[in-house]
């Protein structure tokens, strides 16, 4: 898609005013830049002038896989369990820049992570599944390598595999993220100097001491891992880390880790920057289970909430929170929302997954539709009527329930019985094309477009840190 030149800017008074409206304020910007004409690939001409925008220390705060309805979830959760709103959409009424980004890939219009990530990590778009490769077979030096080389300190904290997509594209290049081996070995050896979060499998098979990491592989070790000299690594599961609501002690918070690594970083004391990547979110969205989900968007707010804690009364860090595609799209729909569907939400004690699994592990002749009914009622509450244990045993025996081929899939029939319980339904069981929200405060947060491609989040970050 061609670039565009100019584009429709506002002044700081006319963007707090439109942000100050919150949610609403953010569509009226929106539709605004839309209406002038401002689609694709939009680069920021704040760029251009861009003195004061320089931040020492970057903090990039990745909710993967989050349509505005997660967020908007989310919040409805949190005003009723806890009696707050999200920090996020605190932030964004107190006048935080934010942007609504289209999030296409270079083929077809519905990205996966590392295609969305790729276009953070070198500006350009990929193909769906590429790690930092473009189409016509380049490997530009992907944004967290450029930083590490310009003497930034870099860092990454995930729940997921510490390789997978989101967090490599700003470290490695690969043909194909599935690659695991070769992206771990690219990280371990163009370097880091926190890595917090899952992969122990592939990570350990490479023998992380060897190349000069520290290793913590629990919760309790991983003060004394922040503590000690040299690159930090903590591998706290096989691959994903559990979901919040199923979350073994040994396993830290993403709001701990969170801590750890800002904590880590700034006491270095040179400038850095830092990944945090929610990436069950996206996890949650894609099993259509709309408890783990909005406790696992909670916990992440909760991560943003200490970035901001962090940057508060500085003038020197950027803060940005965003996600890299929408997922599933989900919403409590009008048929039937009341606040008991609402706390149902907020008190799933377990994750469909869990679940899921628990009754993998049954012996045959007890592995029936109602051991899993029941396994789902103690995950979740409820009860299930004739028809939907009918609706399980058809399921279970491989039939195609739903007219849709994709809801098919493993978790999504729970997640169709679960909307009659708790009033939220998904499109689907995978990612959407909606537009993503993006805010950013502090140096460099005025050089995000209103409206722009995920391509503008690097551009903009080059700028904000002198790259
Ligand atoms: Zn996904």
């Amino acid at each position: 898609m061609k670039e565009r030149k100019s584009r429709p800017s506002l002044d700081r008074r006319e963007f707090l005013g439109a942000s100050a409206l919150g949610l609403a304020g953010v569509s009226a910007f929106g539709a605004r830049a839309l209406a002038a004409g401002e689609v694709g690939d939009t680069k920021s001409e704040a760029g251009a002038q861009a003195s004061g925008s320089r931040a020492k220390n970057v903090i990039l705060m990745v909710s993967d896989g989050t349509s505005i309805g997660a967020l908007s979830i989310a919040s409805i959760v949190s005003r009723h369990k806890y009696g707050r709103e999200l920090r996020w959409l605190d932030w964004i009424a107190d006048g935080a820049r934010t942007s609504l980004l289209n999030t296409e890939p270079a083929e077809g219009h519905v990205t996966d992570s590392a295609a969305a990530a790729s276009a953070w990590g070198i500006g350009e778009r990929v193909r769906n599944g590429v790690v930092c490769v473009t189409p016509d077979g380049r490997e530009p030096t992907p944004l967290g390598a450029q930083a590490r080389q310009m003497g930034r300190r870099l860092g990454f904290v995930t729940t997921t595999d510490l390789w997978d997509a989101t967090m490599s594209c700003f470290l490695a290049n690969s043909p194909s993220r599935k690659q695991s081996r070769a992206i771990a070995e690219q990280m371990l050896t163009r370097g880091f100097d926190v890595g917090l979060g899952g992969g122990r499998l592939v990570f350990d098979e490479l023998e992380p001491e060897k190349h000069g990491y520290r290793v913590a592989r629990s919760r309790g070790e991983m003060k004394s891992l922040m503590q000690g000299e040299g690159p930090a690594l903590g591998l706290f599961a096989p691959g994903s880390m559990a979901y919040t609501l199923d979350r073994p002690a040994e396993e830290p918070t993403l709001t701990e880790m969170t801590q750890a690594a800002i904590g880590r970083l700034s006491a270095l004391g040179d400038p850095f920057f830092l990944v945090v990547e929610g990436a069950r979110v996206d996890h949650a969205a894609h099993h259509t289970d709309a408890g783990a989900l909005a406790s696992e968007m909670i916990e992440m707010d909760r991560a943003i909430g200490a970035a901001l804690d962090f940057a508060h009364d500085r003038d020197d860090t950027l803060v940005i929170a965003t996600t890299d595609h929408g997922n599933g799209n989900p919403g409590f729909t009008n048929h039937a929302s009341t606040i008991e569907q609402i706390e149902r939400v907020g008190n799933a004690k377990h994750s469909f997954a869990w679940a899921l699994e628990q009754w993998r592990a049954l012996a045959k002749p007890v592995r029936t539709p109602a051991a899993l009914a029941k396994l789902i009622q103690q995950a979740i509450g409820g009860s299930f009527s004739t028809r939907d244990m009918e609706f399980f045993d058809r399921w279970l025996a491989g039939e195609m329930i739903d007219p849709t081929a994709y809801r098919n899939r493993e978790f999504s029939p729970i997640g169709a019985i679960a909307a009659n319980y708790y009033g939220i339904s998904f499109t689907g069981p995978d990612h959407t094309s909606d537009h993503v929200i993006l805010s950013a405060q502090g140096p460099g947060s005025e050089l995000f477009p209103a409206v722009g491609h995920h391509t503008a989040v690097h551009d903009a970050l080059v700028e904000a840190m002198g790259l």
